[in-house]
Order: structure tokens, then C-alpha cells, then sequence
């Protein structure tokens, strides 16, 4: 028998942990026969309320919740943070659990790339080659090695519903038109960014923040806010960068990027749309912490 959605149907007390690909599909098995709902949540671990949001999302709405923690190295740059990226595996099965997670699928990297793994995922189409994904940044292979394990997820996993958040406004936009255009027979879900009290965007990489940078790194919320206010109030997008810019400077934040994008397609836009909410998107540097961050304006209405 399937359990409604909001029911956990593993061990309350703990989500069961699994390694191997398998072992997860012969466990979820039972549960897809009898028409159950599987909600999959991917992450890197290291929790915080925002990956915490996604998981009560996956409750609500599936009969059976899955959160996959891996931390992926082919999405990492070769002078990025993978090795020191922040682990605590025991802390993140303690809360994926108390949010009602039912599986959690912690793979070693073996397990995922096998030797003689040669098969990649890109999506094209102008979304992973701006913003983080301009070559002097973070580059269209972050994306490729985004795209390549969120398909493989898919795959392993089989959700009905993948849940993914805002503040990753461009992964999210490049993950939609990947399950589009590949026919991924799931529905994704985009989550609210959750923000810290004074209005930070929650990230596992905010512990690279020594204190005093901890303080400037609010200029970047301050700043998407500044600009969502300022654009709408003169209809100018332009109205709203220089705003934005004015904020960063004030905390000595030089941007790597600040721009308006168009949601969906990632193309530059230099109006406020009418029926198409736009994207401003900024990344910056601060400290020992590149940070990103994003607010979506919604379109004007005639
Ligand atoms: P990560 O572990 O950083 O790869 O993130 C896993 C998922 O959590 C991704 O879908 C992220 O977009 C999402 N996420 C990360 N930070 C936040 C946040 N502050 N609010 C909402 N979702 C988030």
C-alpha cells in the first residue's frame, strides 16, 4: 500500500541511507509498483533551510521523498573548491530525516563514474555559456557537469517530481529545457530562494565568509532588491542596474556580473517584459566565497 503524501513510509527516526544504484532501485521498487508518488530532491549536502525547504516541498506533495547527496565532481573547475567544499554527512542525514526524508542516496564517486565513463549531457542554446557559464567564469563544463548528473539522478532515481531552488536561477533554467528537450517524463519544481535573517541567500559556501565579509556579503540582496524596487518604480531596467551597482560599491563589491536575463531563455533583455518575468542575476566575489544570487521581476501589467 501506498502512504499519502506527507506520510514517511522508511524509519522516521532516521532516513535510510543508500550507496549503491541497485540497492535504491530495489528499494523504491515496490513503492513505483504500487503507483507511488517519488519526489527527488538532489544536493551536495552540507544543509541548510534552503535544501530543508525543498525536502517539505517533496513531503507534501510525494508519497515517498528522496534526496540525493553527492558531492559532484565534475561540475567543480580544476582551480575551484572541490576539495574543500563543506561535508558533514551525519549532520545532513539527522536533518534530511527530521524534514521527512525517506532515502537518502549518498553514492561514493566510483559508484557513479564507473571506469571508462564517457558519456556527457549539455544542453546548448545560449543558457550555459552566460553568465556563470561565460568561459572567463565558472564555464559551459560547470553546466555540462550539472546537467550530466542531475540526468543521471533522473535516471537512477525515476521522480515524478524533482525539486530544485531559485537561487540557482540558471542551473534551474538550464535543468527545465534539459527534461524538455530529452522528454524526462517528470515534472521540476522550482523553490523560493530562503534567505538568512537579513536577507543573504542561504548556501553551503557562506561558511568561506570571515566575519567581516559575512556583513558586506548582505550587499548582494540589498542590491537585487534596490534594483527590483528601482526598476519597477521608473519602468527602467537601467534604473535598477545603476541602483544595484550603487549597493555593491558601497560594500566594495566589484560584480563579476549583474544583468537582466530573461527568464526561461537566458537572453539579454533591456525592458521590463509584459507576460515574461526577468531575471537579474548577480555573482561576486567576497572574500574567500564566490557568491551568487538573483531576484526575478515579474512582467509589468498593461
Ligand atoms: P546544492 O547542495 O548547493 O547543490 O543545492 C541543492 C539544491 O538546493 C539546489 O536545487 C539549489 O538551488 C537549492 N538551494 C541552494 N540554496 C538554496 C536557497 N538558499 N534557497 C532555496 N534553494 C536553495
Amino acid at each position: 500500500m501506498s502512504p499519502s503524501p506527507g506520510e514517511t513510509v522508511f524509519d522516521k527516526a532516521a532516513a535510510r541511507i543508500v550507496r549503491g544504484v541497485d540497492e535504491l532501485r530495489t528499494a523504491l521498487a515496490p513503492h513505483r509498483r504500487a503507483g507511488a508518488r517519488i519526489g527527488l530532491v538532489p544536493t551536495m549536502g552540507f544543509l541548510h533551510d534552503g535544501h530543508v525547504s525543498l525536502l517539505h516541498a517533496a513531503r507534501s506533495e510525494c508519497d515517498v521523498v528522496v534526496m540525493s547527496l553527492f558531492v559532484n565532481p565534475t561540475q567543480f573547475g580544476p582551480n575551484e573548491d572541490l576539495d574543500r567544499y563543506p561535508r558533514d554527512e551525519e549532520r545532513d542525514l539527522r536533518l534530511a530525516a527530521a524534514a521527512g526524508t525517506d532515502l537518502v542516496f549518498a553514492p561514493n564517486i566510483a559508484e557513479i563514474y564507473p571506469d571508462g565513463a564517457a558519456t556527457t549531457v549539455e544542453v546548448d542554446g545560449g543558457l550555459t555559456s552566460v553568465l556563470d557559464g561565460d568561459p572567463s567564469r565558472r564555464g559551459p563544463e560547470h553546466f555540462r557537469g550539472v546537467t550530466t548528473i542531475v540526468a543521471k539522478l533522473f535516471n537512477i532515481v525515476g521522480p515524478d517530481v524533482a525539486y530544485f531552488g531559485q537561487k540557482d536561477a540558471q542551473q534551474a533554467a538550464v535543468i527545465k529545457r534539459m527534461v524538455r528537450d530529452l522528454d524526462f517524463p517528470l515534472r521540476v519544481e522550482v523553490m523560493p530562494t530562503v534567505r538568512e535573517e537579513d536577507g543573504l541567500a542561504m548556501s553551503s559556501r557562506n561558511v568561506y565568509l570571515e566575519a567581516a565579509d559575512r556583513i558586506r556579503a548582505v550587499a548582494l540582496s540589498r542590491a537585487l532588491a534596490a534594483c527590483e524596487q528601482q526598476a519597477l518604480a521608473l519602468d527602467s531596467l537601467d534604473a535598477g542596474l545603476a541602483a544595484a551597482r550603487i549597493e555593491l560599491a558601497a560594500a566594495a563589491i566589484e560584480p563579476e556580473y549583474l544583468e537582466a536575463r530573461d527568464a526561461e531563455t537566458l537572453q539579454p533583455v533591456d525592458r521590463l517584459g509584459v507576460g515574461r518575468p526577468v531575471l537579474i542575476a548577480v555573482a561576486a566575489r567576497v572574500g574567500g566565497a564566490r557568491l551568487i544570487d538573483n531576484v526575478l521581476i515579474e512582467s509589468i501589467v498593461d
